[in-house]
């Protein structure tokens, strides 16, 4: 039985990372071990159908500081992180990815940004070892997020990140059907930071992210933390009314010194198209929102937990 109160929380998302967690524990412990502080590593089992789960168990025998959150079917990472969220007691509470993606050797650097002050330490990227598609994608959400939602952060999509406990408590009190924990906790912080931090290639597995998910996740970014998208398209739909009345008032005056114009029938249908598609992706951004909305009046729990296992709770 653990009496100390910990000090940082570390926590962990695990969705069918068999092959990274033995490697993890052995690079983590003597980190958070060298802090000399009391922790507690908090890993929530996302419906993993390989080992995870059982590793995980494994561990909490003769590592009292590990619980984990099991949830009886997969709801994504940032719903895994929440979960972690709300039963940690830490006064840092830092998240990492499995995969040693991030590197945990780099926690006491967060550790001592939050100490300086900062409540809440976002991470960039340094040489990111991600596919070039990844990272050019990931270059064009961090700078369309940056101007839609006006919140300076460099790289989003990273998440070895420090938060202080006002902002967890915070966090805790939302009840947003889909999220993006980095830019949620953006909008609590009062004195965020940056610091750099090594990434490295994913050690075993493959990215649990396909391309329609990380498709979905950046909708969620965009539509969950800003509604410049409607407001782009709003104005987009009076500059097209405008262009539109100027060329209908063209052609009237036409027809009176040239005549009627019968060519260039294809071109309309070009032009036409274009507006069509316009319109379309416009109805699906309405639909992205109207479908959040959906999500948020259903109320139904965002995620369920079997159990929480570790020797705090047993
Ligand atoms: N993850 C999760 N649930 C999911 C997808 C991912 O808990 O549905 C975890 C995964 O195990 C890893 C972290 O989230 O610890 C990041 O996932 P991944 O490495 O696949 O993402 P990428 O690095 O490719 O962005
Ligand atoms: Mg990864």
């Amino acid at each position: 039985m653990q009496t100390l109160k910990p000090y940082i929380s570390i926590v962990i998302p695990v969705y069918n990372e068999e092959g990274n967690l033995e490697n993890l524990f052995a690079r983590l412990y003597p980190v958070m071990k060298g802090t000399g502080k009391p922790f507690e590593i908090i890993f929530t089992d996302d419906g993993s159908r390989d080992r995870s789960l059982a590793i995980l168990k494994g561990k909490t025998a003769d590592h009292p500081e590990v619980r984990i959150v099991e949830f009886n079917g997969n709801f994504g990472q940032h719903m895994a992180i929440l979960a972690a969220f709300e039963v940690s007691r830490g006064e840092i509470v830092i998240t990492l990815d499995a995969d040693l993606q991030n590197p945990p050797e780099e926690i006491p650097k967060l550790v001592a940004e939050i100490e300086k002050g900062h409540d809440v330490v976002g991470s960039i990227r340094q040489k990111r070892q991600d596919t070039f598609f990844r990272k050019s994608a990931s270059r064009m959400v961090n700078i369309a997020t940056r101007k839609m939602t006006g919140m300076k952060m460099t790289d989003y999509g990273c998440m070895l990140r420090a938060y202080h406990r006002n902002i967890i408590n915070n966090i805790n009190q939302c009840r947003e059907a889909s999220t993006f924990i980095p830019a949620l906790a953006q909008t609590f912080a009062s004195s965020p930071s940056e610091v750099e931090v090594a990434h490295a290639e994913r050690l075993e597995g493959e990215s649990k992210y396909s391309l329609y998910s990380l498709v979905r996740l950046n909708f969620d970014l965009m539509t969950g933390f800003s509604v410049v998208p409607l407001q782009l398209f709003a104005l987009f739909g009076i500059i097209t009314a405008l262009f539109s009345m100027a060329f209908a008032l063209f052609l009237f005056v036409r027809r009176f010194i040239i005549g009627a114009e019968v060519e260039g029938v294809f071109t309309l249908f070009a032009i036409l198209f274009f507006f069509v598609g316009i319109t379309i992706f416009g109805i699906g951004i309405v639909g992205e929102y109207v479908g959040r909305i959906y999500q948020e009046v259903r109320r139904r729990p965002r995620y369920v937990v079997r159990k929480i296992h570790g020797a705090i709770n047993e």
